[in-house]
This record gives C-alpha cells, structure tokens and sequence, in this order.
C-alpha cells in the first residue's frame, strides 16, 4: 500500500515487528472511527521515537536539576513558544503525560483537598476526571455535577445541550471554587462565554477541557476558550493530531502554581522526545492547512450524522457541530446494546466504541450508545460520500449481525473502500 512509515519501524525484535505491521495493516484496511483517535503525521512520529528520550530533564527550561539540557530547554521553549501562539495564552506547560494528569495538576494547582468542583457528569458525556466516582479526583475534591437537557425529537428545539440553568442553580446552591467545561461524549459546540458568566456571578475559577476539540480550537472551526477561562486544558492526539499527551494553558497569575503541581506535585522527568513532538504538531496546526483539515472534520461529521439518521439511528442532541456523532441505538433496533453494535462492527472492519447517552437505562459497561469521529479519516483524505457509504455499510452490518457472511462482504468493503485512503499518503514530510 502507497507511501508507509512502516520502514521505519523495523527493529531488532522479530515479534515486535511483526506486531507492528499487523497493526499497520490493521489501521489501514479498517476504518477508524473512534473520536479521540488520529493519524498522527510522519514528522511527529519520528520526534516521537528520537534520541530525545536518552535525556533526563527535571525541571523548566533554565531551571533543571540534570545538566545537559541546553538542547532539551530550547526544545521545550519551542513547544511552549508555538502553543502559547495558536491560542493567544499566557503561559503554557507541555509536560502533562496525558489528559487526566493535566487535569488533576490544574486541580492540584488551584485548590485545596476538599474544595467543591462543578463538572459535567460522565453519563451526560463528562470524562472520568470530571469526578466519577472510579477517578481519583473524586476521592481528593467535592464533585457536583451538571447535565443536559432532557431530550426532545423537535428539530427546530433539539435537546440534549448543556443544561445552564442547572449550571447557574448547583453553581449558586454549592459555590464551587471551580467549574470545568468540557467534554467527552458531547456532539455539540461547547460557548465558553455562558459558563465564564456563571463563575463570575458565584466567584468561581473556569477551566475548559478541551481535549477533543483542540485541533478544532486550534484550526478556527470552534471558539477559543482562552479569553473566558482561567486555565485550559486538552490532550495533544485528538483532533490536535500530534503525540500522546496533555498540555495546560493558563493566565499568567496561575502560572507559577500549575508549573509546581504538574513537576514536581505530580510527575518526575518530562518525556521530551514526546514534547519535541508536541511541538512539531503545533507547528502543523497553525498551517493554513490545518484550518482547511478541520473544516472538513466538520462537514464530514454533519455529512456522516445525516446518513447514519436515514438510516434508522438516532442522534444524540439532534445533530452534531464537531468531529463526533453520538447515537442512540434503541430506535434503530430496541435489543442493539453499544457493546454488541461494538462487538459486531469490529467483525465488520469498522473501528468504534461504546458509549453512555444521557440517562442511558444500560451500564456503562453495556451502553445503549455507539461514538463515531471522522477526525482520523479524514487525515486520511476521506470525505461527505466515503462517510456515507460507511453510514450504509455500518446499517448493514448491524442488521445483518447474525450473518458471518454478510459480515465478510461489508468487511471487504470496507478494505476495498479504505484501499484509496493510506493516511500517510497526504502528508509532505
Ligand atoms: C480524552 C479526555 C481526557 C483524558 O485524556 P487522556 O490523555 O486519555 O488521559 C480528559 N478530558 C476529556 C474531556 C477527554 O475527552
């Protein structure tokens, strides 16, 4: 298949590197449709796997506890220079391994054990850090949680959105010291100003999780939270397109405490091959280009929540205005539980996860839900019609679950459809 990074990833360990193109093989005749996944470019893949990970690090650029690091500190202001860029922030950390311990730094940095934090809850599409009960977060901090609005099947009035009256009454009764936007299974645009009106009115602080909509951020298809909220958080491998990890953006006045709870409150020594890439991802998303990447995600999402409607499935709040369509199986086939649509649909060559949708009768281990995202195919080059047709075959196989043939055929159309996309074939190196 086409140009591959494969070459490069022929190491001295037979059974790895034949795990590794059966995983390459895998990401390319399946199709990849799980929201908080992408194809990340060549260039940062090859940051990811240099030499930089041989240095230890500890510390801040001109503040290490290792010598050695005049490359190192100039890498990581590279990164810092980039991202405070794109979003017009303050001050940036580019060191949080992940997602999750970005947040729980920004919790650490900005309050005291005990301190009340109002976040969306993980049923009505928060994240686990938001303060379910199986996250450590919840054990160190007072949660309360806002949801949704009940659902409603008038088009002209969708339900299902972030709920701000319930915001501004739980705000007003519990005056948290924090409120977190954001989310993890939440198809609509997030408006950061609303939730920045709220914290004033009780004293609040506002951090925006924005680890999925990032790229999308960075690439002007959302608005940019960083004028409203006092700290911004998000993951780097979503719609950011770059390594694993997390990074944090605040106001200058939190800088100096964010800094200490991320290293050394948290973590020991940065993982700087990952920050170089970091910041080669940064670079890649203030291209006109990306701009033009992330406008596709969009209307490919639209396109592809459309189809998957005709089809009998029904849309989680209505529509969708990001890079996810959250559906609800029941309408479609009322016995279709988002394991087994999983289960089924990974048979089919189709990549997806499950998912919780709001006041879901299921567990969240079984779900009555199923997320899509077209972030990942869309790198690799796909469009409106590719994004129906997979709606189509994603019907068929469905319907047709019990029939381990009629699963092999959408299989192959599924290899044959993704045959014309190689995700690396879009990327200049
Ligand atoms: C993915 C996600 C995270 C956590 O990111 P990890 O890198 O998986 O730890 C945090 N918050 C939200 C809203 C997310 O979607």
């Amino acid at each position: 298949m086409g140009s591959s990074p494969l070459d490069a990833w022929i190491v001295n360990d037979d059974e790895i590197t034949s795990l590794l193109a059966a995983e390459w093989d895998r990401q390319t005749t399946t199709v990849q449709l799980i929201a908080s996944e992408n194809f990340a470019s060549p260039s940062v893949l090859a940051a990811a796997g240099s030499i930089l990970t041989n240095k230890y690090a500890e510390g801040y650029p001109g503040r290490r506890y290792y010598g050695g690091n005049y490359v190192v500190d100039e890498i990581e202001d590279l990164a810092r220079r980039r991202l405070t860029a794109i979003f017009g922030a303050d001050h940036a950390n580019v060191q949080p391994h992940s997602g999750a311990n970005a947040n729980v730094a920004v919790y650490e940095a900005l309050l005291d054990p005990g301190d009340t934090i109002l976040a969306m809850r993980l049923d009505q599409g928060g994240h686990l850090t938001h303060g379910s009960p199986a996250s450590i977060t919840s054990k160190y901090w007072k949660f309360v949680s806002y949801g949704v609005t009940p659902r409603s099947d008038d088009p002209a009035a969708p339900g299902e959105q972030i709920d701000f009256d319930n915001v501004r009454e739980l705000a007003l009764a519990h005056r948290p010291k924090l409120i977190v936007a954001g989310a993890t299974a939440y198809a609509r645009r997030i408006d950061p100003a609303p939730f920045r009106e709220i914290a004033d009115e009780v004293g609040a602080m506002l951090m925006f999780d924005s680890a999925h909509v990032a790229g999308l951020i960075a690439g002007g298809a959302h608005p940019n939270p960083v004028p409203y909220a006092d700290v911004v958080t998000f993951t780097t491998h979503k719609t950011l397109r770059g390594p694993r990890g997390g990074a944090i953006i605040c106001r200058e006045e939190h800088a100096k405490k964010i800094d200490s709870a991320v290293f050394p409150g948290q973590q020991g020594g940065p993982l700087e091959h990952v920050i170089a890439a970091k910041a080669v991802a940064f670079k890649e998303a203030s291209q006109p280009s990306f701009s033009v990447y992330t406008e596709q995600i969009v209307a490919n999402a639209k396109a592809f929540a459309r189809a998957l409607a005709n089809e009998g499935f029904r849309l989680v709040s209505g529509g969708t205005e990001n890079h996810m369509v959250l559906l609800d199986l029941r309408d479609f086939d009322a016995e279709l539980t988002g394991k087994v649509a999983q289960e089924v649909l990974d048979r089919a060559g189709i990549t997806t996860n499950r998912n919780t949708i709001p006041d879901d009768p299921r567990s969240p281990f079984v779900t009555s839900g199923l997320r899509v995202g077209t972030s990942a195919e869309t790198t690799a080059g796909m469009k409106e019609n590719e994004f129906e047709a997979i709606a189509s075959l994603m019907s068929r196989a469905l319907r047709k679950r019990d029939d381990e043939d009629a699963l092999v055929e959408v299989r192959n159309d599924i290899a044959a459809l993704c045959a014309n996309f190689n995700p690396y074939a879009n990327f200049t190196k």
